[in-house]
């Protein structure tokens, strides 16, 4: 029996599941606080999907800590959309927290690097965008966000440069390569910091190059990041 006191007794019902991700080399594992998103941060993907691709303020959105899932998993199609998007993604997982973090600090803030999917109901979107409404329920849908596992600083270093696709039943269909990021990882993480207070097990997905299109059921989505991993997922026939 817990002690008196102890917090656990005293909630209504089961507390949460704590979200993980693995971490390349260990059986410890990667507790998932939140998961923010970078918009349009590859000024080709900005002209894709209509945009002026300056250099104006990174944006964000966000999607729920249990929207991640691991790689190797197959998934259910995602309910509530005709327009299932793909967008391949390098993520970063902070090792600890700050507000205002300077830019030349930021990357000490690293635990380590992964590959991400940031899934969209892209039709969900048009209409969000169209009627001046919030992304979530775009963005922030159950299993939204598939990564892979995380690789440790010590291993991968800071990758600001390497190339990153997402191939679709073996074809290829995003392709880019880290450096076209128009605002790198410790700008991001800065920036970022000036929103929010940001924390430890916080996964920041740093946008996605050119290429975004459609997934269908029963496809098999594999993704690469030069350096920092692979991520392969499958939907449902
Ligand atoms: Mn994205």
């Amino acid at each position: 029996m817990p002690p008196a006191g102890d917090q656990a007794t005293s909630y209504a019902i089961a507390a949460p599941v704590v979200t993980t991700v693995a971490v390349d080399g260990t059986d410890a594992t990667f507790p998932v606080a939140r998961v923010f998103c970078v918009g349009r941060n590859y000024a080709e993907h900005a002209v894709e999907m209509g945009h002026d691709p300056v250099r104006e303020p990174p944006f964000f959105f966000m999607k729920p800590a249990d929207a991640v899932v691991p790689t190797g998993s197959r998934l259910p199609f995602p309910i509530h959309t005709q327009d299932l998007h793909h967008e391949i993604e390098l993520v970063v997982a902070l090792a600890e927290g700050g507000q205002e973090i300077a830019v030349d600090e930021a990357l000490d803030h690293v635990f380590g690097y992964a590959v991400g999917l940031d899934m969209t109901r892209r039709d969900l979107q048009a209409v969000a965008k169209q009627a001046g409404r919030p992304w979530d329920m775009a963005k922030g849908f159950d299993r939204s966000a598939p990564i892979g596992p995380i690789r440790p600083v010590a291993e991968v270093g800071h990758p600001s440069e390497g190339a990153i696709w997402l191939r679709i039943n073996g074809e290829l269909r995003q392709e880019g390569d880290l450096s076209q990021q128009i605002w790198n990882v410790p700008e991001t993480i800065s920036y970022l910091s000036s929103l929010v207070a940001l924390r430890p097990g916080d996964l920041v997905m740093t946008g996605t190059p050119q290429g975004v299109g459609p997934v269908m059921r029963g496809d098999r989505l594999e993704g690469h990041i030069d350096g920092v991993g692979d991520l392969a997922v499958e939907y449902d026939g």
